[in-house]
């Protein structure tokens, strides 16, 4: 049996569901579950460390009363406003926080081979960035495309834009090489498809990962909570988590 425990907010969620399951799979306790109406406060005193995958609406209650606590966070939740983010970091100087778009072990691998490629295939590939979710998701591009992009703007010593308005749609003409496409596909039950797409004139690259079930995410954030134990503050991803930085 593990030591921490656990408040799991968006607890009623698919992602809530799949968590306090992985947790349990790992001898986890979850001390106190929170969804829409339930007091946070209370839950949030049982616990040491919570694991957040509800709306990014939440996030700014969440920060506040973590701050007051003192209690350390693991963010899932996707779609935040900059203001948002902001808030994130600023929490982070005084809380260790571990903040990621993707808790899968295999989309950290796609992070590192996407970097890694764009190294190695130089300025004259095109990069165009394709995801698709289920029919319910709410943010679209994806907070794991958002990273694929960040990553991509990175190597190419690009702006990134945060708002991620780089995809084309119909007939807009040529593209230009310093633009990286992202497209978004919705529909189904789709649990997560990523690919980036590396295209020059007579060959292409592909990276893919497929996610076929939450509970790798899942899985992901408990080991996060695991590692996040008695860390000192800071805003940590997945990649210091899996130790491939
Ligand atoms: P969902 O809609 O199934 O679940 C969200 C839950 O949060 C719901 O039960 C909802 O009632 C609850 N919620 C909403 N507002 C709340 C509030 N103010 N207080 C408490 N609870 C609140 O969504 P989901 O598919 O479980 O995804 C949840 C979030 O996690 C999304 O932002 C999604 O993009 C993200 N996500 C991240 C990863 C990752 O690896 N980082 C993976 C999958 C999903």
């Amino acid at each position: 049996m593990s030591d921490i425990k656990l408040l799991i907010t968006g607890s009623k969620g698919r992602m809530g569901q799949a968590i306090i399951r992985a947790a349990e799979a790992q001898n986890v306790t979850v001390a106190s579950t929170v969804d829409v109406g339930d007091a946070l406060s209370p839950a949030l005193a049982k616990a040491d460390i919570v694991i957040d995958f509800s709306s990014h609406t939440f996030c700014d209650e969440l920060l506040g009363e973590c701050l007051k606590q003192g209690k350390s966070l693991v963010i899932g939740t996707t779609g935040h406003t900059n203001e948002e983010l902001a808030h994130i970091r600023e929490a982070s100087k005084a809380l260790p926080i571990v903040f990621a778009s993707n808790y899968s072990v295999g989309v950290n691998t796609l992070f590192w081979l996407t970097r890694k490629a764009t190294e190695l295939l130089g300025p004259d590939f095109d990069l165009e960035v394709v995801e698709m979710h289920h029919r319910m998701k709410k943010d679209s591009p994806s907070g794991t495309a958002r990273t694929l992009v960040e990553i991509l703007a990175d190597v190419r010593g690009l702006e990134y834009d945060k708002d991620c308005k780089h995809g084309r749609f119909g007939d807009v003409g040529a593209r230009t090489p310093k633009e990286i496409g992202v497209h978004a596909i919705r529909g189904g039950d789709v649990v997560g498809d990523h690919t980036v797409i590396f295209a020059n004139v007579g060959e292409r690259v592909e990276l893919t990962h497929k996610a076929s079930s939450r509970d790798t995410f899942a899985t992901g954030s408990v080991r996060a909570a695991q590692w996040l134990a008695g860390k000192p503050a800071g805003l940590y991803d997945m990649q210091d988590v899996l130790g491939l930085k």
